[in-house]
């Protein structure tokens, strides 16, 4: 954690560690002011990751969680390749979602057994991609099983195989809920020991269990009891597997505040949870891995989008900055990736992040629809045209979620530090 230059947190509805602002008032990535990263990267609108930041945070997993415990990055959250290839050592295995990220993990030095392929609608080629490449597949359902097997026989290609589970019961407070009921997700725990069981003498190599509850949980304790339940389960389904696991993803879900009132994660009661859940599944299966998943968790705060002012304007008393970037670029900070009720991601202006003066501002884009909203009448700065906004927790489920041909206006830049 490096303490701001000026000695102040920064002026945010959440606590942001890592960033630092220089004695002009300008945010700096990783030691160098935004308005230097602005000049390299040629162009605003852009999205920085600090690799710094990532790096400390995988630290700070290995530091809390228990020695052992296997943290794989589900990429999805960023799949830039320069961010991958830095992760990818620094962790213990990747998780993809599509072939196209398949491509990417393969070109870091990561094993294949390490990799696994998870998501709904595995189109054929993704599972000959999968064959081939030697990686796991987190098998969704019983039909996606018996294409995977199809396809393996006729290409002579072993099958490297979990299955995903969806379990009774739902993970509390998550932000996104993924399992639990009907779900496209896994396969219902119910249907699983039959599944294994169409396995016992088939040519492939079983590899475990896949068990992921939700996302962008912010609540310790409800992760750990949902770990512990998963254990529980994956466990039980074990005693019909054609052979022992050599793994049990729990999945992950750690969230990250964004919105006032959003607390940090306790860890704590987690890393109890994984340590428990190492003892009992090693007691059962000698060398039987515990794997969480992060994506968000990794990557998430290491990144900023930046956009800069192009109009000052003040309608009927209410102050608007109208800038280059917009929900076209940051679909999650304008409240639609999932939101009920939209609330402000921690924006600031990044060349005046204290600022002599300071009044209440909407930060919005150039889109022609109200919902072109990144700040809603937040507090900070009196900012002019040319300044730089600097919207934080977007390294995960920025660039690539969002519609960037909305309206054609140009694509933001992606840099990493
Ligand atoms: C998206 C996803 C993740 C990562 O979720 P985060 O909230 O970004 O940590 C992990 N596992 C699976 C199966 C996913 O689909």
């Amino acid at each position: 954690m490096t303490a701001a230059v000026t000695g102040r947190p920064l002026p945010l509805h959440v606590p942001i560690h890592g960033y630092g602002v220089s004695d002009d008032d300008v945010l700096m990535v990783d030691g160098v002011p935004i308005t230097e990263h602005a000049k390299r990267i040629g162009r605003t609108p852009f999205y920085l990751y600090s690799r710094r930041l990532i790096s400390e945070r995988i630290a700070h997993l290995r530091r809390t969680l228990p020695a052992g415990i296997e943290i794989h990055y589900a990429m999805k959250a960023n799949p830039m390749p320069a961010v991958v290839e830095h992760i990818a050592p620094l962790v213990d295995g990747i998780d993809v979602a599509s072939a196209g990220e398949l491509a990417v993990a393969i070109r870091t030095a990561t094993p294949r057994h390490h990799m696994s392929f998870a998501g709904p609608g595995k189109r054929d080629e993704e599972l000959q991609a999968a064959l081939e490449a030697g990686i796991v597949v987190n098998v969704e359902s019983p039909a996606e099983l018996a294409r995977l097997l199809r396809l393996g026989e006729a290409s002579g290609r072993r099958p490297q195989i979990a299955i995903r589970v969806n379990p009774d019961y739902e993970l509390k407070s998550s932000g996104m809920k993924m399992s639990g009921g009907p779900k496209q997700f896994g396969i219902d725990a119910e249907q699983v020991p039959e599944v294994l069981k169409s396995l016992h003498g088939a040519d492939i190599d079983f590899h475990g269990f896949h068990i992921f509850s939700g996302s962008q949980n912010l609540d310790g304790k409800a992760i750990a009891e949902s770990e512990r339940k998963s254990l529980d389960l994956a466990l039980r389904l074990a005693g019909d597997a054609p052979a022992a696991p050599r793994f049990i993803n729990l999945g992950g879900g750690f969230g990250i505040p964004y919105f006032p009132g959003d607390k940090p994660v306790d860890l704590a009661p987690v890393a109890e949870a994984l340590a428990e859940a190492q003892v009992a599944a090693r007691a059962a299966y000698p060398g039987c891995a515990i794997v969480v998943e992060l994506g968000r968790y990794i990557v998430g705060e290491a990144g900023v989008y930046v956009c800069r002012v192009i109009d000052r304007k003040i309608s009927r008393g209410q102050v608007f900055l109208v800038t280059d970037g917009g929900l076209h670029h940051h679909l999650a900070a304008s409240g639609n990736f999932g939101q009920v009720l939209r609330k402000n991601y921690p924006v600031l202006v990044g060349t005046r992040v204290h600022g002599d003066r300071r009044e209440v501002a909407s930060v919005v884009g150039p889109l022609c629809t109200p919902l072109d909203l990144l700040g809603d009448r937040m507090e900070m700065a009196v900012a002019e045209p040319g300044d730089l906004i600097a919207v934080f927790q977007s390294g995960a489920y920025g660039y690539t979620a969002s519609p960037t041909r909305f309206l054609s206006h140009p694509e933001p830049a992606q840099a990493f530090t």
